[in-house]
């Protein structure tokens, strides 16, 4: 096993501009590290420059205490598993696990010792001898992990590797993945798109855009505590409400009234003609529903249901609002700097769902202030 160290690590494609742009990430031995981030924000780059399947342009990268830049991804002892298995059709789980092995010739006693090893840690003992096509996805997934896993890899590197499920098979892999890591304790980078399997799967979590690190803590933290409007919106489900707002003297003036802060956060606030305040859809609940010892340690306000979207257990508000005309100007000449999430124009609240609350009704709502974040627009920083 063995850390992963990257210090100011760039890349770039020809002349471009750095689809890795000074990344510094510390993974330690034995830690479950997720890249996460939209598309093109450089996270199969900075896999693949650490297994050795992409130059580094500049910086460095040093596993287990030894800077690998020019070291041939055979000599890294890392093993990548990709969202196809890579599997040999032909041969049996038994040879599928024994191929790296049989590579590099160690004798056929030590071959059955070691397959039969991960065959069991893993839950392959009675399919030892199927071909890869009568196994199911988690099977193979799994094949792919025995691989890794006879190795001796001092790292297990995964691309993607559930994009090609259905939903149902994707939340059973991905417990599964969860549970193996666990056991085997065996440092893990996992690159995906996906923030759910990030927020599950990670001890943390590294977010990226274009290239460059937006924030790395735990699932937890980067849901309480995001740096920015970026991490706020890509993290959540529904994501989190911007609502335009002026601050003054501790109080925001938002399109659903005004919140006052308390003092440590209104003197890091400070004054301003435009703020975005950060509201999660669960933290709004329907009034009526709300303890009488909550009420006050939150904003009442009366809005109009645009329409509402039963799921069961919740149900989900959409409430259109109105910014106040300089609110307005102020985020029209933004427009370039934010993106849609933050331009929205109705909140999404997130309520119980024996709710009474109608569409095409108006009603009383109820949010937590003690929850909110306050974002400079223009920087995007997380001012609370
Ligand atoms: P996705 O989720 O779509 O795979 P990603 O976050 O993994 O995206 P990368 O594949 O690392 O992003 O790409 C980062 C940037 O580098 C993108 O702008 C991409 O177009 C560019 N890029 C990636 N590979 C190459 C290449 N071989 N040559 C030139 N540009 C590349």
């Amino acid at each position: 096993m063995a850390a992963i160290e990257m210090s100011h690590i760039v890349k770039r494609y020809g002349d471009g501009f750095p689809a890795v742009n000074d990344v510094s990430l510390d993974i330690a031995d034995g830690e479950f590290m997720i890249l996460v981030g939209p598309s093109g924000c450089g996270k199969s780059t900075l896999l693949r420059m650490i297994v050795g399947l992409e130059d580094i342009t500049s910086g460095d990268m040093v596993i287990g205490g030894t800077r690998v830049n020019d070291k041939a991804p055979r000599d890294r002892n890392l093993s990548m598993v990709f969202q196809n298995y890579a599997l040999y059709p032909h041969l049996s789980v038994y040879e599928n696990i024994a191929f790296p092995l049989r590579l590099a010739k160690v004798p056929d006693e030590e071959v059955r010792r070691k397959v039969e090893e991960s065959a069991n840690i893993l839950e392959l003992h009675e399919h030892l001898q199927r071909k890869p096509a009568n196994l199911s996805g988690g099977q193979r997934q799994r094949v792919a992990m025995g691989r890794a896993i006879v190795r001796q890899a001092d790292a297990f590197l995964f691309d993607e590797p559930l994009s090609n499920l259905d939903a149902k098979l994707r939340g059973q892999m991905r417990a599964e993945i969860a549970r193996l890591q666990r056991r085997l304790g065996i440092t893990t980078v996992y690159v995906t798109h996906d923030q759910t399997e990030a927020m599950t799967l990670g001890d943390r979590v590294c977010v990226l855009k274009k290239g460059i690190i937006q924030q790395v803590a735990s699932p937890r933290e980067l849901y309480e505590q995001p740096a920015n409007l970026f991490v706020a919106g890509f993290i959540g489900s529904p994501p989190m409400n911007f609502l335009p707002a002026s601050a003054s003297g501790g109080k925001l003036d938002t399109p659903f009234g005004s919140i006052q802060l308390d003092e440590t956060r209104a003197s890091k606030v400070g004054d301003r003609d435009l703020v975005l305040v950060g509201v999660r859809p669960e933290m709004f609940e329907d009034a009526s529903l709300v303890d009488e010892a909550l009420l006050d340690k939150g904003a009442r306000f009366t809005a109009q249901v645009d329409v509402t979207e039963w799921l069961g257990d919740s149900q989900y508000a959409y409430i259109p609002y109105e910014s106040s005309p300089e609110a307005a100007a102020k985020l029209k000449e933004l427009a370039q700097e934010l993106d849609g999430d933050q331009l929205r124009t109705q909140a999404i609240v997130s309520i119980d769902s024996t709710s009474r609350i109608r569409e095409g009704n108006e009603a009383e709502f109820w949010f937590d202030t003690r929850k909110i974040h306050v974002f400079d627009p223009q920087s995007g920083e997380n001012l609370t």
